[in-house]
């Protein structure tokens, strides 16, 4: 090891208590999303923190962003720290919200217990406890480095377990992730500490709708079931479109292995008569259902285009449309992710793999995610290339009952960062 690699991985380890105290603060605050809880109070207490290590602190509330309101604002903060000179700027971006506690938990979800040196608690994985490693790492590199040239910047944004629209997108559509003002982006989601995130498969939401005619039950004859022909259309899927997406398979890295290939989940289905409420204890009315509606989430690959993958659908219910007399349906578009994937030859790539490399004496393993996080807004509105999810937990962990970050980890993830920030600055 060099003198440098040494000295950092010195002030990372003179800094355990203080990373460990840092998820803690972080995850004692419930910042609970939906419907977006205390997000005010943990870039308060972040802020307060930060700016007592010389860091600047900007609190940016994304006015007018979807579910932001008076009641629940979507609160982001953003601080850097300038060098003594010129530079690139390496900026962290970390998501502050966390998902419901929901059933099966063992401890307190929010206490932050620390036992055989894991921190548990909602967040700790999923991701406080990766904010907190890149601020230390961070505050070690400067501490052993305070003649560095260019910036570090660091962001704990709202809102990416519910898009990010109140967070990173607001931000990038702000300028802050163009490429004039941020040239590197880890996002240190947790993937292990030994793999690289280059990206993430594309999605594709959409609600189908099959039109009947409403009739008595015991006349279904004068009636045309919306249902039915629904049923129709999931046939054709199983027929048709599941073996075509089981057959095509990416040169992505994906991971888990099943994810290699196109998917299509049905989200929902829904038709006829309303669910009863809850306690309603009499019998449903006997009527044809006149319409059904499903909703999916096609996750699609690199080499697909995202217009091909709508026609598939679209070629789906015309052929089913040729079989049936009088089928009607529509489609409504929710929502689209195109894939991204950052080049291995990415500077923040290399930087990345050399400190794995030094830092746990093993080559890493590049993945790609299955499921979109927030490098789609920092790729499509930032126009930033040079990004990746970097960090410490297990994913797997992520929006378990009794999910933790272990203590180890997240020091040997710092050290990681700091490597990078060495080459890089
Ligand atoms: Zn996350």
């Amino acid at each position: 090891m060099t003198d440098l690699t040494q000295t950092l991985l010195a002030e990372i380890a003179a800094r355990r208590e203080a990373l460990v105290a840092l998820t803690q603060g972080l995850v004692r605050i419930p910042t609970l999303n939906p419907p977006g809880r205390q997000y005010r109070e943990l870039v308060d207490w972040l802020a307060a923190r930060l700016q007592t290590h010389g860091w600047e602190v900007e609190l940016i509330r994304a006015e007018g962003a979807p579910g932001d309101s008076d009641r629940w604002p979507r609160w982001n903060l953003v601080a850097r720290i300038e060098g003594a000179s010129p530079g690139d700027c390496v900026h962290f971006n970390g998501h502050h919200d966390v998902v419901e506690v929901g059933e099966g938990w063992t401890r307190d979800p929010f206490a932050a217990e620390i036992e055989d040196g894991r921190i548990y608690g909602r967040g700790t994985c999923d991701m406080k406890g990766g904010i907190a490693t890149a601020i230390i790492a961070a505050e070690a590199f400067v501490a052993a480095n305070p003649g560095f040239s260019g910036a570090i910047e660091l962001s704990a944004t709202a809102d990416e377990e519910s898009g990010g629209y109140g967070g990173v997108a607001y931000l990038a559509e702000r300028g802050y992730f163009s490429p004039e003002r941020v040239q590197h982006v880890i996002i240190p989601e947790p993937l292990n500490k030994d793999r690289i995130c280059l990206g993430h498969r594309g999605v594709w939401w959409a609600e189908i709708e099959t039109k009947g005619r409403i009739a008595h039950g015991s006349m279904p004859f004068l009636g045309d079931s919306a249902i039915r022909h629904m049923g129709a259309v999931l046939e054709e899927m199983e027929r048709a479109l599941f073996p075509l997406l089981a057959g095509k398979r990416t040169e992505m890295p994906v991971v888990p292995d099943g994810a290699k290939q196109s998917t299509l989940n049905i989200n929902s289905i829904h038709g006829g008569e309303a669910e009863p409420e809850p306690g309603f204890t009499g019998f449903p009315a006997p009527c044809v259902a006149d319409r059904c509606r499903i909703v999916i989430d096609r996750r699609f690959l690199i080499e697909e285009d995202i217009a091909e993958v709508k026609d598939e659908v679209r070629a789906l219910m015309e052929r089913v449309k040729a079989e049936r007399p009088g089928f009607a349906y529509e489609i409504r578009e929710l929502h689209e992710v195109i894939p991204t994937m950052t080049d291995r030859d990415a500077p923040v790539v290399r930087s990345t793999a050399a400190a794995i490399e030094k830092v746990l004496g093993a080559q890493p393993d590049y993945v790609v995610s299955p499921g979109t996080y927030d490098q789609k807004h920092i790729d499509r509105i930032g126009r930033l290339r040079n990004c990746i999810a970097y960090g410490p937990g297990v994913l797997d962990l992520a929006h378990q009952p009794d999910e933790w970050i272990g203590i180890d980890d997240m020091v040997d993830s710092a050290g990681v960062m700091a490597l990078v920030l060495a080459e890089l600055l």
